[in-house]
């Protein structure tokens, strides 16, 4: 049977953060749009609908991985979470040692909450931390405090959860490198330490208070050299302290790389349900529609952007999304899945990104070099546009 991945879409949160360009929306904010009251109620009954209804898509699947995410999931009563899970696993067939993972905001759990999500089948938690530093929370927008982070952390421990991820974001307005350090040591620091630590740094997106701000001058966000460094400084630490770096921002313990990403960067089959969220199933990738109204009154009839790649555009995933893992891509599986040999395709690319110390060959598997991740986004770009 081929593999699946599941995503849930859960688009509430408690406000808005100041640098979010997610999908999601406070409920109050939801319910005066939609003229709703019980909102996340009328939500969770679409979603399990679509669950349902859209079932027998998975048909010739095992589905190894499932994440609920969003938003901020551990809003919803956990009843309905519950129910969401139990529709689940009615409706598909699942791997044995599914990863099911949820994501929580620190705030909007607490012990017995996450008690429940275990016996529900959770065996994953991904905790939205950001920063240690009350001040950086502050300024994100962020609803928790570092107090409130460490009794939800303690809580999932004592709850049972053995694999945690906490999400941190460096580069903030006015943020020093020693500020951005502060909060790896900090996370590491945690008894037990967390099996997964997730590292972006902040992107200023348009629609989104920072990025008002930011044209108007008003935020003062780290140089160039200073990001490097925290994006440097940050992998020695948390490598040096026993993390595997699996994909450029994100690390993991031996045996602890989240199955649901690297799915996603290897091109496995998923399929995404509630508003907004991305599916692909074969060579077909589509999504559903991002009007709450919409979903709520059909969420069977949301589907929007179907399109079938074609080999080109295949190919060109395969690459730019294996090389954003430490693992790279593999060659024989290149030539197993289109039957060419990677350099048949690529050779003029790969030959010049080597001379210049960008990609490296391990074994079979092509893959960035050290200074080839700082330049990321210049090295795929070239497989993208084939020059
Ligand atoms: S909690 Fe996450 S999804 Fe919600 S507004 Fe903040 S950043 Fe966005």
């Amino acid at each position: 049977m081929k593999e699946l991945e599941l995503y849930f879409h859960i688009p509430f949160c408690v406000k808005k953060c100041n640098y979010c360009d997610f999908l999601s929306f406070s409920p109050q904010t939801a319910a005066a749009l939609n003229g709703q009251e019980a909102v996340t109620d009328a939500y969770m009954d679409a979603l399990l609908l679509e669950t349902l209804g859209r079932a027998d898509e998975a048909g010739e699947y095992r589905v190894v991985s499932i994440f609920v995410g969003g938003g901020t999931p551990s809003l919803i009563p956990t009843g309905r979470v519950e129910e969401l899970m139990e529709t689940i696993r009615r409706s598909f067939c699942l791997a044995p040692d599914v990863e099911c993972t949820i994501e929580v905001n620190p705030g909007t759990v607490d012990e017995e909450k996450l008690r429940r999500y275990k016996r529900a089948g959770f065996n994953r938690l991904s905790i939205g931390l950001q920063s240690a530093k009350e001040k950086e929370l502050k300024c994100l927008g962020r609803i928790h405090t570092w107090p409130d982070f460490l009794k939800a952390y303690q809580a999932a421990r004592r709850a049972g959860f053995s694999n945690i991820n906490v999400d941190i974001i460096s580069a903030l307005p006015e943020q020093t490198l020693s500020e951005c350090l502060e909060t790896v040591q900090a996370v590491l620091a945690l008894v037990p330490p967390p099996e997964h630590i997730s590292a972006y740094s902040l992107i200023v997106e348009e629609g989104t208070p920072f990025y008002e701000r930011f044209e108007r001058g008003q935020l003062q966000l780290p140089d160039e050299d200073t990001e490097r460094s925290m994006y440097v400084e940050t992998g020695k630490i948390l490598k040096n302290a026993g993390y595997e770096q699996y994909e450029i921002s994100n690390y993991a313990r031996e045996g602890y790389a989240c199955r649901h990403n690297l799915g996603y960067w290897r091109r496995r089959d998923y399929l995404g349900f509630g508003i907004g969220s991305a599916s692909l199933m074969g060579n077909e990738r589509f999504s559903n529609a991002d009007s709450l109204r919409d979903y709520l009154n059909a969420p069977l009839d949301q589907r929007i952007g179907r399109t079938v790649l074609t080999e080109a555009q295949q190919m060109e995933e395969t690459m730019f999304l294996g090389l954003r893992t430490t693992r790279g891509v593999s060659g024989e599986e290149f030539v197993r899945t289109f039957n060419r040999t990677l350099e048949s395709v690529y050779g003029d690319v790969i030959r010049r990104n080597e001379r210049d110390g960008l990609l490296r060959w391990q074994g079979d598997c092509l893959s960035l070099t050290d200074r080839g991740m700082d330049l990321a986004n210049y090295v795929m770009a070239q497989f993208l546009t084939g020059t």
